[in-house]
């Protein structure tokens, strides 16, 4: 039993995150040594050792300065914009917090001025962030690092709503998983975490691959497909996700985990420096595909899409209205709980089914940077990094589940055998 009552350690173990915190930046900066214009780790046929390249740079007050403006333009955009108002779960105190939803308005302003300024305009050299990807990456470890000192520190003030799986007496476990569940700034109207979650990460992502994607057009003046495919693939899911931005606020990420180095991390520098793989490859190695290798892609990616999308909205329906036409169809096992778990249709396929779908789109995001030969691994990063986050949330959710649920889950699981691939997994 840990210190401060919690039972279950995730992450290794109550000292696991102690050397996560160093594991996981050291794995952004591997990206960038095992694959740069020098030269790129290869595995097969050959095997191949990268080097980097002699001028390459690791720190500077230039990519720093730029770094804290992003996020400061960005917070002060949400503070000064109007948004939408929208209310959280219940929370362990009985209360429910409001929050100000307007991620969408500003990536509108913001990835829209850059695709003005950088492609039509031209005043802007958006290749700088592939010019300073190393430095900007520092800037985003030193900046999160400090957030989550700052965020362990305050958490100890008297009042402040702790997350059930964070404050556990160990420190390296609290400063990890995030001691308070939801810190606020400004008397309370700016939410830290979700203001994290969705704003300079994710738009950081799409605008760092337009970065990638101005550099190559600005070098040989026009495009490849395959630079412009992974673009549009992951502003497809940066723009879902803003757009959508009201769904996060029943995520497991905002009602249950508090916020420490994991999400602060995560969400600043994990996401915008190492989902932006696949697009930086591309301008040292550009791929050009042949129709049929574009066709196989858009394949991969729809066939992704389609049980994402089609597995999440039928649980949303579900859980909105049982009785929609849609999905009244649906065979259900009753559970003591009072819900209702669904065992047929993409449900009664796996137990995390939209979690396969999911995996299947970055596998579609890769293969623009891979397909010729699987040249290195570095462009696989992505979907090989999703996997072992998606089987490691798919445990999360089911000892969650389990909780909630009882024997009703063992059932459950009697009926829908696999957790994520079906006659696999
Ligand atoms: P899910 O959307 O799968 O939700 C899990 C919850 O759904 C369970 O806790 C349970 O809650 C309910 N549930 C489970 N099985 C059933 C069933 N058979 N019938 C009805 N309800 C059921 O999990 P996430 O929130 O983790 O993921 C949401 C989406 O986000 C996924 O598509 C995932 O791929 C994506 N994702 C993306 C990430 C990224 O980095 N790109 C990271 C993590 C997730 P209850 O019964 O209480 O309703």
């Amino acid at each position: 039993m840990g210190k401060g009552g919690t039972q279950h350690f995730e992450f290794f173990g109550p000292h696991g995150p102690a050397v996560l915190v160093l594991v996981l930046p050291a794995v952004c900066y591997a990206l960038i040594i095992g694959c740069n214009k020098e030269s790129c780790l290869k595995l097969w046929p050959e095997f191949k050792l990268p080097s980097l390249p002699q001028t390459v740079s690791f720190y500077s007050n230039e990519a720093m300065l730029v770094y804290l403006a992003w996020f400061f333009g960005v917070a002060l955009l949400h503070v000064i914009l109007p948004g939408q108002k929208a209310e959280g779960v219940v929370l362990p105190n009985g209360k429910r917090l409001t929050y100000k939803l307007n991620a969408f308005r500003i990536f509108l302003i913001t990835y829209g001025a850059a695709l003005y300024f950088g492609f039509v305009s031209r005043q802007l050299d958006l290749g700088w962030l592939y010019d300073n990807f190393a430095q900007l990456l520092t800037a985003a470890i030193i900046f999160s690092s400090a957030l989550s000192v700052y965020l362990y520190a305050s958490s100890f003030r008297k009042g402040a709503l702790l997350s059930g799986h964070g404050a556990t007496g160990y420190p390296a476990y609290d400063f990890w998983m995030g001691r308070e569940l939801n810190p606020r700034l400004l008397g309370g109207a700016f939410d830290l975490k979700e203001f994290c979650e969705l704003y300079p990460g994710m738009m950081g992502w799409a605008l760092i691959n337009l970065g990638m994607a101005h550099k190559q057009w600005a070098a040989t003046g026009s495009l490849t497909t395959s630079m412009l495919l992974v673009n549009v693939f992951q502003l497809y899911y940066v723009v879902d996700a803003l757009w959508c931005e009201k769904a996060i606020l029943t995520t497991m990420d905002i009602t249950t985990d508090g916020f420490g180095f994991m999400l602060a991390f995560g969400d600043l520098a994990w996401v915008p420096f190492t989902f932006t793989s696949c697009a930086r490859y591309l301008v040292d190695y550009p791929q050009h595909l042949s129709v049929a290798a574009t066709c196989l892609v858009l394949a991969v990616k729809l066939l992704g899409y389609a049980v994402f999308r089609g597995a999440n909205s039928q649980k949303d329906m579900f859980r909105a209205n049982p009785s929609d036409p849609r999905v009244a169809h649906l065979r259900t096992l009753k559970t003591e709980r009072g819900t209702q778990l669904i065992i047929s249709g993409w449900w009664g396929t796996a137990r995390h089914i939209n979690y396969f779908g999911d995996w299947i789109m970055g596998v579609a995001w890769c293969m623009p940077a891979g397909l010729q030969g699987l040249a290195s691994v570095v462009p696989y990063f992505y979907c090989i990094y999703f996997a072992s986050l998606l089987i490691h949330r798919e445990r999360r959710d089911e000892h969650a589940c389990r909780l909630k649920y009882g024997k009703d889950w063992d059932k459950y699981c009697a009926l829908v055998r696999y957790r994520i691939v079906p006659y696999l997994y």
